[in-house]
């Protein structure tokens, strides 16, 4: 008895994130006003540098993800402003940290602690909430060297990003965030299991003759593929574009 009224109360949790997910996610994409992005730093690893890193950070760090978003945006038929991003500053605690390892129930269960985390942080604070929350964790690169992935979670409108404390990864950080707030919006990977983008989906320009060296990647191809075998991390938004199908499942006009 008590194990069926646990599992009716599961429903109605994962019942009532659905139907809620379903709204946000038809006014998150109807672009007829800017969706407010709000960016939060937290400090991943506790260091002195990874503090001073985080000092330094001001809107204008973010700027290139509100640019490259906007214009975008407009090159597939986006006639406002699609995002405006803010940076609400530094965070004293960071959302769960993700399963070190990968299993479904788990990953639905971080996802829903992750949710709970970031509605009570907003429940408790007095700043301007974002219709997306972005969580930059930031890692000293003196003592981290790779990051674990980081997650923007579709209809959640949340999503965790790990990066680098470090200038020198100024412009990657910002792929990544952009990346993750496609994802939040609906946008799908477009890589394959070893990191090489789909073709035609993940390629910035699938009709490109000769099709390689590519010059730019696609955001959620998430590489600039050089032959059909190997791809490199694109240094910064400037070699980054929205391809088609992405524009498509976020629902961006393309040429209706
Ligand atoms: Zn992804």
């Amino acid at each position: 008895m008590r194990k069926n009224l646990r599992y009716l109360i599961l429903l109605l949790v994962l019942l009532f994130v659905a139907v809620n997910e379903a709204l946000i996610k038809s006014r998150s994409t109807s672009w007829e006003n800017p969706l407010w992005v709000r960016i939060y730093a937290v400090n991943g690893d506790g260091r002195n540098a990874t503090e001073k890193y985080i000092d330094s950070l001001t809107r204008n760090s973010f700027a290139a993800v509100e640019k490259f978003v906007n214009s975008e945006a407009r090159r597939h038929g986006v006639l406002i402003d699609a995002i405006d991003v803010e940076y609400n500053g530094r965070l004293q605690s960071g959302p769960p940290e993700l399963p070190a390892e990968q299993s479904v129930l788990g990953n639905i269960w971080w996802s829903l602690r992750f949710r709970a985390w970031a509605a009570h942080r907003a429940w408790n604070s007095d700043q301007d909430e974002g219709d997306v929350e972005l969580f930059v964790t930031y890692y000293d690169i003196e003592t981290t060297h790779s990051l674990r992935h980081s997650v923007g979670l579709e209809g959640g409108l949340i999503g965790i990003i790990n990066a680098f404390a470090d200038k020198s990864y100024r412009g990657s950080n910002q792929v990544v965030i952009a990346h993750e707030l496609m994802h939040t919006l609906g946008a799908s990977d477009k890589y394959a299991m070893d990191s090489i983008p789909q073709y035609p989906q993940g390629y910035a320009e699938p009709y490109l003759k000769p099709l390689y060296p590519q010059r730019r990647a696609e955001i959620m191809g998430g590489r600039i593929p050089l032959s059909a075998q190997q791809a490199i991390m694109p240094r910064s938004l400037a070699e980054v574009v929205v391809g088609i199908q992405t524009a498509a499942e976020i629902n961006w006009p393309i040429d209706r």
